[in-house]
């Protein structure tokens, strides 16, 4: 594989610590990724931060077609030159939290996402993509092992980032890397993690209003370590008597702790708020 210091230098650029810039320059560990996406060759695999191309080269080598969102200037002259004569890449020059989705992959174009990851932006990346009408039908990505971790954490050690991505797939580690398989080597390990995502339609737990079901998730993780009956009622703007009611409802003792609930817990809190939530009204029913 291309050595991405020697590629970066011919450039004139360093990586940018502010943008999570590690680049990848172990062959076993791009082979890892490879063989943990198991593509297959009518598949697209959307890339994000291809940085020198490294992944990008073998992604397109496998699937059928690479779109590879880049963030960095300075990178694209480079991508731009390296990926000319690859009908199957293209290269979107752009932040990945604001790119419009389906003006690069069809509602009818199955896709996965395959990528290392910035781990500054781990988690609003991985927000940004369950929040897609049209998912990826599985992640391969590379994070920080602390978040490799809380997003397979059972109930005890859950996060709202763990509920968040088991609420849409099923995800496990696949491998936990060192720091030497990137220039620079980054102050953290590293470990890349599979999330299969579940089909529209099927989800672990049934739940009457998906936004309902996270606004009450985030109102329960408001407030760290404290007892649900407070979080609660401070996260949803409801007095404690009222917490209680729902709690109590949904068969949660009110002082358990969000990192306790399983997501059956957590499905049957946010049906009972929908159940106890006065009826949105219209500013035509409001007059
Ligand atoms: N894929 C390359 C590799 O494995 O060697 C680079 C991975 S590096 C950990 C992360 C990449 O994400 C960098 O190229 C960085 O410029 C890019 N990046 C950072 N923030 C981004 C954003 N908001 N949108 C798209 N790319 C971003």
């Amino acid at each position: 594989m291309t050595n991405p210091k020697r590629l970066l230098d011919s450039y004139g650029i360093s990586p940018k610590k502010s943008l999570g810039q590690n680049f990848l320059h172990d062959p076993n560990a791009l082979d890892k990724i490879i063989r943990a996406a198991e593509l297959s060759p009518e598949e697209t695999v959307l890339e994000i931060g291809p940085g020198t191309g490294a992944l990008t080269d073998w992604l397109a080598s496998v699937a059928r077609r690479v779109i590879a969102v880049e963030l960095d200037d300075r990178l694209i002259p480079l991508l731009q030159y390296r990926f000319s004569d690859y009908p199957n890449v293209t290269l979107v020059h752009a932040d990945i939290l604001e790119v419009n989705l389906s003006l690069h992959i069809r509602p009818d174009e199955p896709y996965c996402v395959v990528a290392n990851l910035p781990y500054y932006i781990t988690s609003a990346i991985l927000r940004y993509l369950f929040e897609q009408p049209h998912k990826a039908r599985r992640l391969v990505v590379m994070v920080q092992n602390e978040v490799a971790d809380r997003l397979v954490a059972p109930p005890g050690d859950l996060s709202l980032l763990g509920v968040s991505v088991q609420y849409y797939g099923r995800p496990r580690i696949i491998a936990r890397l060192s720091p030497a398989i990137f220039w620079p080597r980054p102050d953290v390990t590293s470990a890349l993690v599979r999330i299969d995502t579940y089909a529209d339609g099927e989800r672990p737990v049934q739940v009457a209003d998906e936004a309902q079901f996270f606004r009450v998730v985030r109102a329960g993780f408001s407030q760290k370590r404290k007892q649900l009956i407070n979080a609660l009622s401070a996260g949803l703007g409801i007095d404690k008597e009222a917490a209680t009611t729902l709690l109590t409802a949904a068969g949660i003792a009110p002082t358990r702790r969000a990192e306790t609930l399983t997501l059956t817990e957590w499905a049957a809190l946010a049906n009972q708020v929908q159940q106890f939530a006065p009826p949105v009204q219209t500013p035509q029913q409001q007059e």
